[in-house]
């Protein structure tokens, strides 16, 4: 019987470590994807060491949700892991903030989740378990300037995280989240030479996370050997809340 990873933002980022990852692991991925683009598709599909699908869904349409979770029941096999893992930022200061930057980060990292998981709880609680990572940021966790909107939708993760982590424990259900900190990704390119520099030097590591290095935590996560985990947040940040 094939194990289904679901993994959102699957083509790029951490959200494509985290599929590489998990297909060498041997799950069979199921991959969501916003963007049309052939070329990323093809090689995310060429990129991954199982057998795998890539669907295309915007994951604030509970609509396009909806179809996607249709075609992943058709599926052979059973959805053991999901990876709410796409995310995006817009970010300014508050008193600049549009109230349509506010809704489309909310709407993306953290409506989202409703969307997706809840239909996805229900299969596995049928099934009599399975895993649900969440991915959110060190920004959840403490807060970032010209990122309320962002800071807010994250932390809103791990509060989802703690409270289906107590709702799902009697079904096996172990949901945890990952809170990366900077990692090198596009979602870093937009940041400015000199404040990525000051960043780094925050960092007791002194660099970036490599999107494999947030990939291995959810491989522990996602294994047989994680079975007394459920509602964590596990910080991947290089040691930023040191001292
Ligand atoms: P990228 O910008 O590289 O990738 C984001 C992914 O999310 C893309 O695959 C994108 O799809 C997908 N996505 C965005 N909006 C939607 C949508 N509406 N529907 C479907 N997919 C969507 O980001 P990262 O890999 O860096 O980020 C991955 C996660 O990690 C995010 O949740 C982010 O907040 C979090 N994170 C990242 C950090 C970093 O420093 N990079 C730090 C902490 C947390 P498409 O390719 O189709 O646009």
């Amino acid at each position: 019987m094939k194990k289904i990873a679901v993994v959102t933002g699957a083509t790029r980022g951490i959200g494509l470590a985290i599929s590489q990852k998990l297909s060498q692991d041997g799950f069979f991925i199921v991959g969501i994807s916003r963007a049309d683009n052939q070329e990323a598709n093809d090689s995310w599909v060429n990129s991954l060491s199982n057998d795998c699908r890539l669907f295309k869904c915007d994951v604030t349409s509970l609509l396009a949700v909806e179809e996607v979770i249709a075609k992943i029941s058709e599926l052979e096999g059973s959805v053991h892991l999901l990876v709410n893992n796409a995310g995006i930022t817009s970010d300014s200061f508050f008193h600049k903030m549009s109230l349509e930057s506010w809704k489309s980060v909310i709407d993306t990292n953290l409506n989202s989740l409703f969307y997706i998981t809840q239909p996805i709880y229900k299969i596995m609680k049928e099934n009599g378990g399975g895993k649900i990572i969440n991915i959110s940021s060190v920004n959840g966790q403490k807060g970032q300037a010209g990122q309320v909107n962002y800071s807010s939708s994250k932390a809103g993760v791990h509060g989802f995280t703690m409270a289906l982590a107590q709702e799902g424990a009697r079904s096996n259900i172990l949901v945890n989240t990952i809170s990366p900190g900077y990692t090198n990704t596009e979602m870093m390119k937009n940041i400015r030479v000199d404040i990525l520099q000051g960043i780094k030097d925050n960092i007791p590591l002194g660099r970036l996370a490599e999107p494999k290095e947030i990939a291995n935590v959810a491989s522990f996560l996602a294994s047989d050997c994680c079975s007394y985990i459920t509602g964590a947040n596990i910080p991947v940040n290089g040691g930023l809340f040191i001292g």
